[in-house]
């Protein structure tokens, strides 16, 4: 199969500017980590997301390492954390030797509970052990309900860290995605909606944290002349030529954001009278990204599964997926707890078991998502319904 009629799930989209600002980390031989490109961009997202600090780093997981880090997660120590999610949101919980205590969903955002969520401060308040940070997701661009999940938050002091990695772009009541919590975190990896090719940033309100994650994040470097070090410290600054990347790639979140609204519109109006097919909700008060497309197949009205959906779309050279497999069902976090949205009921695994990602990359033509759209009709097959037998 030839690459170049590939449709990729979410590929990078550049404006043409990066170049430019590429080339003036070039001419000025600043091609180290930081530097102006670097300063520009961190000034830009803050802006962007209406906080007051953020630091650019080497990726979205480097960000949340160091949104614990600034927390004091310790050995031992619990953190909430929203279980349906890429698994790069809970693993830096356990580079702190944290213990992560893993949240379902709940219907109408897809994201963290507030019941369940409850129910698990309750459970940790008793035992004495309440958790040091929660970790909310907003998966596929989708808020968490917020003011219900820092409503508990606050009542047991604990800080909340935004992983925006995928929602950069989406409202929450006109508040930014990633502006709420005491940190938030983005991702600017390849496939997110705009890229640095790698990348992440942290922000958060509190200026002087921020000034600790630059220190942690250029190995923890005390102020003296010779090297000198009380801290441990990482490398995970982000370098200036592709923080250049980033530059121009903000100047186009809003349009990138509408592109990838008009993809999701378009999936809508094609797959209206489609019985069994529902489109992940956008929550009332909220403005979802759609970074990607996602939708859910009603095992009653359809043979087919989403793995076999999407090994069908495969052969005609297009990249479906299924949604994030919970992270409470991954063998690396079988010991950890979870706790449900109702007693009787998982949300994330039934979302799991029943739903796809569309293609939804901002650089695809409306002819190769009429291919997407062809394909995916012709990979469900509905049920064929056994007449009634009679006596
Ligand atoms: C992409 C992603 C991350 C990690 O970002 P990287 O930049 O790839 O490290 C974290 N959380 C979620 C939900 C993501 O989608």
């Amino acid at each position: 199969m030839s690459n170049s009629n590939r449709i990729f799930l979410s590929a990078p989209h550049m404006t043409g500017n990066e170049q430019t600002y590429i080339e003036k980390a070039f001419q000025s031989n600043w091609i180290a980590p930081l530097g102006p490109n670097v300063d520009q961009f961190e000034k830009d997202v803050a802006d962007y997301i209406n906080v007051k600090g953020s630091v650019a780093v080497s990726s979205g997981t480097a960000a949340l390492h160091l949104a614990l880090r600034l927390l004091d997660i310790r050995p031992g120590d619990r953190v909430f954390c929203s279980s349906f999610t890429f698994v790069a949101t809970a693993n830096p919980i356990l580079y702190q030797g944290g213990v992560p205590v893993f949240i379902d969903s709940e219907p109408e955002t897809w994201n963290m509970s507030p019941e369940a969520l409850l129910t698990a401060f309750k459970e940790a308040d008793k035992e004495n052990m309440l958790p040091k940070a929660v970790v909310v997701v907003h998966l596929y661009g989708q808020s968490a309900k917020m003011d219900e999940i820092m409503t508990i938050c606050n009542h047991y002091q604990v800080p909340v860290i935004e992983d925006s990695a995928e929602s950069l772009g989406s409202l929450y009541k006109n508040k930014k995605s990633g502006s709420m919590g005491a940190f938030g975190i983005y991702s600017f990896n390849g496939n997110k909606i705009i890229t640095t090719s790698g990348g992440g940033m942290l922000v958060s309100n509190d200026v002087k944290a921020i000034e600790k994650a630059r220190f942690l994040a250029t190995q923890a470097r005390d102020k003296a002349l010779h090297y000198q070090h009380s801290q441990i410290g990482y490398n995970y600054r982000m370098s200036n030529i592709l923080a250049g990347m980033g530059i121009a790639q903000m100047k186009v979140i809003d349009e990138r954001v509408s592109q990838k609204k008009a993809i999701f519109r378009r999936y809508c109006e094609q797959f209206e009278g489609m019985k069994g097919i529902s489109f992940m909700p956008e929550a009332d008060g909220t403005l979802h990204n759609r970074w990607l497309s996602t939708l859910t197949i009603d095992p009653g009205e359809y043979e087919s599964s989403p793995e076999e959906i999407v090994l069908e779309m495969e052969k005609e050279n297009i990249e479906a997926r299924p949604l994030w497999k919970p992270l409470h069902l991954q063998p690396l976090f079988r010991n950890y707890r979870f706790y449900q949205h109702s007693e009787d009921y998982c949300i994330c695994e039934g979302l799991y078991q029943s739903g796809i990602c569309l293609p939804s990359g901002t650089g695809m033509s409306e002819t190769d998502q009429q291919r997407v759209i062809r394909a995916f009709q012709s990979a469900v097959t509905l049920k064929v319904r056994k007449p009634m037998l009679r006596a």
